[in-house]
């Protein structure tokens, strides 16, 4: 039996005013998923599960993931889907697809890519099964079940279990194919958006909602039970929390756990709130000046890449520049970081030299303006990670700033060791960033979470999301 396995991966905040092209993508297609797994785990965990198994035949199409960020560009989006069913036309038969996918990339001019790509499935290949693992800020719509037999998602924030969800996905195709059972799917919406901030999977409520998924799971006939936040940070009429069960040949099963799972979820509505201390932007520096523990984390949170953000906000480090307690501090102040490419080009130019420097402020223009740094910048990493990204370490008059030629997140200590950066005997790490990655716990002393104001927030003020109640995590 032939699996067709592919996927695209992004989440795309509608308003972030970058357009997301091909330059910011790492695509590979074919057999390269077996060398390159490791940079797709929820594909991986979807050929892990079949490679041993001798009744099936592995069909790999393309691949592509960038690190979240504003809406992709059509003529893009349509390439990769054109190649998709290019590769796809070789093959005489094709008995099911299970595939990788996210479940919030947005396309302009055609909104959600999930819901675009399984409908063009579905028209070409109208009775071959189609199951998606998808990430737990899914955007669930009408589309995706419509014409899916199984979609599951992480039960992980930060998101440890990319492999397992991909081999749960792979798992759905095998009862289908193998044991031929019939899998029913039901879904029940709840109108509200939660920020993830407020939605980290090790601390009550969303602790004790993914331990319900798994209780359902463990039940007879249920192959999947998952909770889909939605994306807070795009304006999409389908936006909003699903609860999702697939049961095995029990359509009413599946609809009074989806149920279930949705009346828990909406009884602890009011019980999301912030893992860390949530304070000011100036309140979060002020207060880590003032401890004596290290390193101290700081929240960027209006500004997080990887939530698709610009990454080029400049309020924390006009506050890191400005303030009159920084110039009295003698703290080791890290700020990772901006991204920025012509500044970065520029300090590549002038390595080693005493320059004045303009950063940020060029994709993010509503909520603040260039700043001016005077300084020097010290190293320069060239092609780091697998966004081949240039990194430059500038020390400016009071802190240390890490300024990027590509559109990255900060997520990982990699980043510092790369630029030889002290990291455990720093003072203060600003990052931009929500909650902490596993990484970051690891060496944090304490946490501030800043509420700072950017263009992600932009929902609570003026957007036309038909939710009734928006948490987010902002103070508006
Ligand atoms: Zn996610």
């Amino acid at each position: 039996m032939n699996i067709a396995v592919g996927g695209f991966f992004h989440e795309s905040n509608t308003f972030n005013p970058i357009v997301t092209t091909e330059k910011d993508f790492v695509v590979f297609e074919k057999g390269a998923i077996y060398s390159q797994g490791g940079s797709y785990l929820l594909a991986k965990g979807i050929v892990d599960y079949f490679k041993d198994l001798q009744e099936y035949r592995l069909l790999p199409l393309n691949f592509a993931r960038a690190v979240p960020n504003g809406e992709i560009a059509l003529d893009y989006y349509l390439q990769l889907k054109a190649r998709f069913f290019e590769i796809l036309a070789a093959e005489d038969s094709i008995d099911a697809f299970v595939l990788a996918l996210h479940g919030s990339m947005r396309v302009k001019k055609i909104g959600s890519a999930e819901s675009d790509l399984l409908k063009s499935i579905r028209e070409k290949y109208p009775t071959v099964p189609i199951i998606c693992g998808l990430d737990m800020h899914a955007t669930i719509t009408k589309t995706m079940l419509e014409n899916a037999q199984g979609l599951t998602g992480f039960k992980t924030a930060p998101h440890l279990d990319a492999w397992e969800t991909g081999r749960q996905a792979a798992r759905m195709a095998d009862i289908i194919l193998r044991e031929k059972a019939e899998l029913h799917m039901a879904a029940v919406q709840i109108p509200a958006l939660i920020a993830g901030e407020k939605a980290e999977t090790d601390l009550s409520p969303m602790r004790e909602l993914m331990e319900l998924t798994v209780a359902l799971e463990a039940e007879p006939d249920v192959c999947a039970a998952s909770i889909f936040l939605g994306f807070p940070w795009a304006d999409s009429a389908e936006n909003g929390v699903n609860c999702v069960v697939v049961c095995q040949s029990n359509l009413k099963k599946a609809e009074a756990y989806a149920q279930h799972l949705a009346d828990a979820f909406k009884a602890k509505l009011d019980k999301f709130s912030f893992s860390g201390l949530a304070l000011q932007p100036r309140e979060a520096i002020l207060q880590a000046l003032q401890d004596t523990c290290r390193p101290v984390f700081i929240s960027d949170s209006g500004d997080n890449p990887t939530a698709g953000s610009t990454g080029d906000n400049t309020s924390l480090i006009h506050l890191l520049n400005t303030l009159p307690e920084m110039a009295k501090s003698s703290k080791r102040i890290l700020m990772a970081g901006i991204f920025d490419p012509q500044a970065c080009e520029f300090c590549k130019g002038h390595l080693g030299e005493d320059i004045t420097l303009q950063v940020g402020g060029v994709f993010d223009q509503t909520y603040c303006k260039p700043e001016t740094l005077n300084g020097r910048s010290l190293r320069l990493v060239e092609g780091f990670g697998p966004f081949r990204a240039d990194l430059i370490l500038f020390a400016s008059t009071h802190f240390e700033l890490i300024i990027t030629s590509k559109h990255i997140g900060f997520t990982s200590v990699e980043m510092f060791k790369a630029l030889q950066i002290d990291y455990l005997n720093l003072d203060i790490i600003v990052v931009k960033l929500g909650y902490l990655t596993e990484d970051f716990k690891a060496i944090s002393a304490k946490h501030y979470l800043a509420s700072a104001r950017a263009a992600p927030m932009k929902c609570c003020a003026g957007s036309t999301i038909a939710i009734k109640k928006v948490y987010c995590a902002c103070k508006c």
